[in-house]
C-alpha cells in the first residue's frame, strides 16, 4: 500500500487531519486499531472546536444531532461561593466580539461522524494496530500495521501523522523526545453519567466546574435533555487513602465535593460503568521531524479541566495540514521547516492553557478577578481557544507574572 499521508489513530486528531488535507488535495490513509462508535471521554468543546467544525462544513450535522449548546463555562468556589463564568464568543473580522455557542458531544457519535465524513471524502481507513514507523535513516518512510485478521502489511507514506492519542506511538517507537512526566501526572478522574439533574440558569446545557481545593474538582456536562456527564479529579493518592470503589468514591464525591453540586445532581444511580483515568499529564518536546509530525495527545496532555482536548486535536490538525502541504510541494526540496514551525506553533498554544491552568490552581482567587473583573475580554479569547497569539495579550502577561513570581504548587508537590 501507498499513500501520501499516513495516519496512525482516527480520533477527533487523526480524522480531522485527514479532512484538512483532503482540503488540500492530499491523500491519506487512517489506521485505526478500535472498531468505531467506541466510547471516549473529553465531551464539551470550546469556541475554536466549534468554529473549526463549521469550517469543515459540519455544522448541519451537528445540528441534526441535536447536540447540547455551550454558550459558557461557569467556576463554582468552594461550597459553591466566588463562582465565576467566562461566555462562549467569537471574535469577528472587525475584531468585535460577538455571542455564540459550541457544543457537548457524546464522542462515540462525534468521532463516528468525523471518521465517517474522512470516508466519504475518499480516505481508506484500515481497520488494524500500527506496529512501527518504516525508517530510512532518520526519515520515516511508513508504517506497520497488523490488520485485525493477524496479517502484517506495509504501508509507504511520505509523511507519517501519529494521531494516536494517549498511546503516543512515536514516543513508544523512540523516534520523539522523551514523554516527560508534566505538572498534574499525580491525578485520577472517576466519571460516568447521571439523569434527572439540575442544570444551571433558563436550564442551560453549559459546562459547570466545581472547585473544592487545589487539584480536587468536578465536572458536569450535558450530553442531552437527560443525560450529564459527570467526573471527579482528585490526587491520586487521595483517591487511593479513601480505599474505595471508584463507584462508591464518585457516589460519595458527588455529594461532598461541593454544596452545588450536590443539588444539580440528586439522583446519583448512574447510568454507564464508572471508568477512570490515572496519570494522564505528560510533555514531549520535539513532536516533528523528515516524514512525520503528532497532533493532539499523541505528543501533550494537559490537564483537562477547562476542556481543550478537542480543540488542540482539531486546530493542530488544520495547521498541520497546511504544514504537510508545504512540505510534499514541488519546490520544497524535502526541507523540514514547515513541518517544525509546525512544531513550534502548535507547542506555544499549548503552552497558553498550560499557563492559564497553573495560574489557575496557584493562584485561584486572582484569577477569579482577572476573568470576572480586571482582564474580561482576554479571558473570553482564551477560553475560546483564540491561544495563537502573535504578541501575548494583557490578560496573558498577567498570568506569566503572576506564575513567575508565584510559581506555586504542582500535583506531585501536594503530599
Ligand atoms: C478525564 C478527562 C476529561 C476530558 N474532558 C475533555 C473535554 O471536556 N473536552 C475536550 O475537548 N477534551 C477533554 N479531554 C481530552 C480529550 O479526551 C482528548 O484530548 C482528545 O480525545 C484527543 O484526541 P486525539 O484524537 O488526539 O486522541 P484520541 O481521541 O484518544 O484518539 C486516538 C485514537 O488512536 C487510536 N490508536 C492508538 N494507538 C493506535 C495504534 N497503534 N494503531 C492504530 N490506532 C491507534 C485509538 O484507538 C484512538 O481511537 C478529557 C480527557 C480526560 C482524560
Amino acid at each position: 500500500m501507498q499513500t501520501d499521508v499516513v495516519i496512525v489513530g482516527g480520533g477527533p486528531a487523526g480524522a480531522a487531519s485527514a479532512l484538512f488535507l483532503h482540503k488540500q488535495g492530499i491523500k491519506s490513509i487512517i489506521v485505526e486499531k478500535e472498531a468505531f462508535p467506541r466510547y471516549h471521554i473529553g465531551e464539551s468543546l470550546t469556541t475554536r472546536a466549534g468554529n473549526l467544525l463549521r469550517e469543515l462544513g459540519f455544522e448541519a450535522e451537528m445540528l441534526e444531532w441535536e447536540h447540547p449548546r455551550k454558550v459558557g463555562v461557569k467556576v463554582y468556589g468552594p461550597e459553591g461561593k466566588n463562582s465565576f463564568y467566562v461566555p462562549v464568543m467569537g471574535r469577528d473580522d472587525n475584531g468585535e466580539l460577538y455571542d455564540t455557542y459550541t457544543w457537548q458531544v457524546r464522542r462515540a457519535d462525534f468521532d463516528n461522524m468525523l471518521m465517517e465524513k474522512a470516508r466519504e471524502c475518499g480516505v481508506e481507513v484500515i481497520d488494524g494496530r500500527a506496529l512501527r514507523p518504516i525508517q530510512d535513516g532518520d526519515k520515516v518512510v511508513g508504517v506497520e500495521v497488523q490488520l485485525d485478521d493477524g496479517e502484517t502489511v506495509e504501508i509507504a507514506s511520505k509523511v507519517l501523522i501519529d494521531a494516536s492519542g494517549q498511546s503516543t506511538f512515536l514516543a513508544g517507537a523512540g523516534l520523539t523526545s522523551p514523554k516527560d512526566r508534566d505538572r498534574y501526572d499525580n491525578q485520577v478522574a472517576i466519571f460516568s453519567q447521571v439523569r434527572n439533574t439540575r442544570r444551571d440558569i433558563d436550564n442551560r446545557d453549559d459546562t459547570l466546574i466545581f472547585y473544592q481545593k487545589m487539584f480536587h474538582w468536578a465536572w458536569f456536562i450535558p450530553l442531552d435533555d437527560d443525560v450529564v456527564s459527570v467526573g471527579v479529579t482528585v490526587p491520586t493518592e487521595y483517591f487511593q487513602s479513601q480505599d474505595e470503589s471508584p463507584e462508591a468514591f464518585l457516589l460519595r464525591e458527588l455529594g461532598e465535593l461541593n454544596s452545588e453540586l450536590d443539588i444539580r445532581v440528586p439522583d446519583r444511580t448512574f447510568l454507564e460503568p464508572v471508568r477512570a483515568a490515572s496519570n494522564y499529564s505528560y510533555h514531549i518536546e520535539q513532536f516533528a521531524g523528515d516524514g512525520w509530525l503528532c497532533v493532539g495527545d499523541s505528543h501533550r496532555f494537559i490537564d483537562p479541566i477547562f476542556s481543550f482536548g478537542v480543540t488542540f486535536a482539531i486546530a493542530e490538525a488544520k495547521k498541520a495540514a497546511n504544514a504537510i502541504a508545504a512540505y510534499l510541494s514541488e519546490d520544497n526540496q524535502g526541507d523540514v521547516a514547515s513541518l517544525l514551525a509546525y512544531q513550534e506553533d502548535a507547542e506555544s498554544g499549548q503552552d497558553v492553557i498550560q499557563a492559564l491552568i497553573d495560574a489557575f490552581w496557584n493562584h485561584p482567587f486572582a484569577f477569579a478577578f482577572f476573568a470576572h473583573s480586571r482582564y474580561v475580554e482576554d479571558f473570553v479569547d482564551m477560553f475560546a481557544g483564540r491561544i495563537y497569539m502573535d504578541e501575548p495579550s494583557r490578560g496573558l502577561q498577567a498570568i506569566h507574572t503572576i506564575n513567575e513570581q508565584h510559581p506555586g504548587k504542582i500535583a506531585g508537590q501536594l503530599a
